[in-house]
């Protein structure tokens, strides 16, 4: 019998001498979001790197010389897909890296956004469960010795999503339905509106690239009045004086910042997934109630 313990305790030995163990597995996310969600199924057995930090736009990156050692080096990376990130392709093949790229969007059901996927499915709860599956799955198929504690982590992180559902849900059943609608600059909540029941309005002519004219304020602001939009919304990438004007015009709410891809610094309003979705829960509700 002791010999039998002798043997298991070599073999322990042994196994805890496997390279596998000794390293972090080294994961990329190409956004701010996605590195959340990576952290939470990863915990300490992950090294996460994101590519597109806190406070900037995906849409518009430019990845740098730091992003193709980042790649360069990584075991894993991990993307949203749906064509978020058009520059990634270019960036992997530059960096030479071979590493598996998952797409965390898999198995999700896309919505569109003009004639294109629309990317921004992490804004439904519902779908961020979707993403730590794909992303446990990941991690678990890069480094098999950490697949129980991968699952372990996933599941006491979906845990506080369905949890985190259930608050959004409760959130929009208190509105009065005819004030479930806003305007937002940028069309990123196709997905919240989907699973949630709130109607987000894109302003005519108004993009995220250009600053928009005096006409298209004008525009904007019979648009409101036409539709009654009790609420108007400003996003972390655009100017935050359009809406101000357009609100005093209208009469209609300005109802904060609502955030859509990225997420904010660690002094910021929504430095986690959860913290974001809490934060436009509450913006949402706080301009929509009576
Ligand atoms: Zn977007």
């Amino acid at each position: 019998m002791r010999r039998f313990f002798q043997w298991l305790a070599c073999i322990a030995l042994t196994a805890g001498a496997l390279p596998a163990h000794a390293e972090p597995l080294k994961v990329v996310a190409s956004f701010s979001i996605l590195g959340d969600l990576v952290r939470n199924v990863g915990g300490n057995a992950v090294e996460v790197a994101t590519l597109v930090g806190p406070d900037s736009d995906a849409h518009v990156y430019s990845p740098t010389p730091a992003d193709v050692k980042k790649i360069a080096g990584a075991g894993l990376i991990v993307v949203n897909g749906l064509g978020f990130e058009g520059w990634l392709p270019r960036l992997v093949q530059s960096s030479g890296g071979k590493a598996r790229i998952v797409i965390a969007s898999e198995g999700i059901a896309p919505l569109r956004l003009g004639t294109a996927a629309d990317p921004h499915a992490w804004q439904s709860v519902g779908n961020a469960k979707i993403y730590v599956s794909n992303i446990q799955a990941a991690l678990s198929a890069a480094d098999p010795a950490g697949a129980a504690q991968f699952r372990a982590n996933a599941d006491i992180y979906l845990a506080k999503l369905d949890a985190l559902d259930r608050e959004v849900r409760d959130a929009v059943a208190k509105l009065p339905p005819a004030r479930r609608k806003v305007i937002s600059t940028h069309n990123a909540f196709g997905y919240l509106a989907a699973a949630y029941g709130i109607e987000f309005i894109a302003p005519l002519g108004v993009s995220t690239e250009s600053e928009p004219s005096a006409r298209d304020i004008a525009g904007i602001i019979a648009q409101v009045k036409q539709a009654k939009i009790p609420a108007v919304f400003l996003e972390n990438v655009t100017d935050p004086r359009l809406m101000q004007r357009i609100a005093a015009e209208t009469g209609a709410r300005v109802g904060g910042t609502l955030y859509s891809d990225g997420l904010t610094g660690e002094k910021g309003d929504a430095p986690t997934y959860i913290d974001m979705v809490r934060h436009n829960i509450r913006a949402l509700t706080r301009a929509l109630g009576d």
